[in-house]
């Protein structure tokens, strides 16, 4: 826990929240400041700043656990869909430093607008250079996936 954590605060119990599940792993609560009714956070209790630093096993499981609630406030609130976000880094727009998964119901022409925008790479090189960047840090992992298969 760091002490001057608002989440982790939340979890030791020190911050009221409106809990609305909660297991060994993770903890789900309304946010304070819903962009909808029923927007609801899903953390993991243990302190993380980035989803880069979760265990694959947490995050999954904020996954399970965010598609449920997702379901169960589609009826809560009579929502017809929902958003699962996670900032991560100031420049994403995260906030709070405790890694947290938005669940936003949506409703029809409720005015949310998730970024569209388009952009286009310089040319094909530039393209695979991102690939192969990517590939060469995920390297050891899909290594690990391979010997699994
Ligand atoms: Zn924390």
């Amino acid at each position: 826990m760091k002490d001057n954590c608002v989440f982790c605060r939340i979890v030791a119990g020190e911050i009221p929240a409106a809990k609305l599940y909660e297991d060994e792993q993770v903890l789900a609560f309304l946010d304070i400041a819903p962009v909808n009714r029923g927007h609801a956070l899903v953390i993991p209790k243990r302190h993380f700043f980035s989803v880069t630093e979760i265990p694959a096993e947490t995050a999954g499981h904020m996954l399970a656990v965010a598609g449920r609630l997702g379901g169960a406030l589609l009826r809560a609130v009579d929502a017809d869909g929902f958003n699962l976000i996670l900032s991560n880094g100031t420049v994403a727009g995260q906030v709070v430093p405790h890694t947290h998964l938005h669940v936003i119901p949506r409703f029809p022409e409720d005015g949310i607008v998730l970024p569209s925008r388009h952009v286009e790479y310089a040319d094909a090189a530039e393209k695979e250079a991102v690939v192969a960047a990517v590939h060469k840090r995920m390297a050891r992992h899909s290594e690990s996936m391979e010997r699994e298969a």
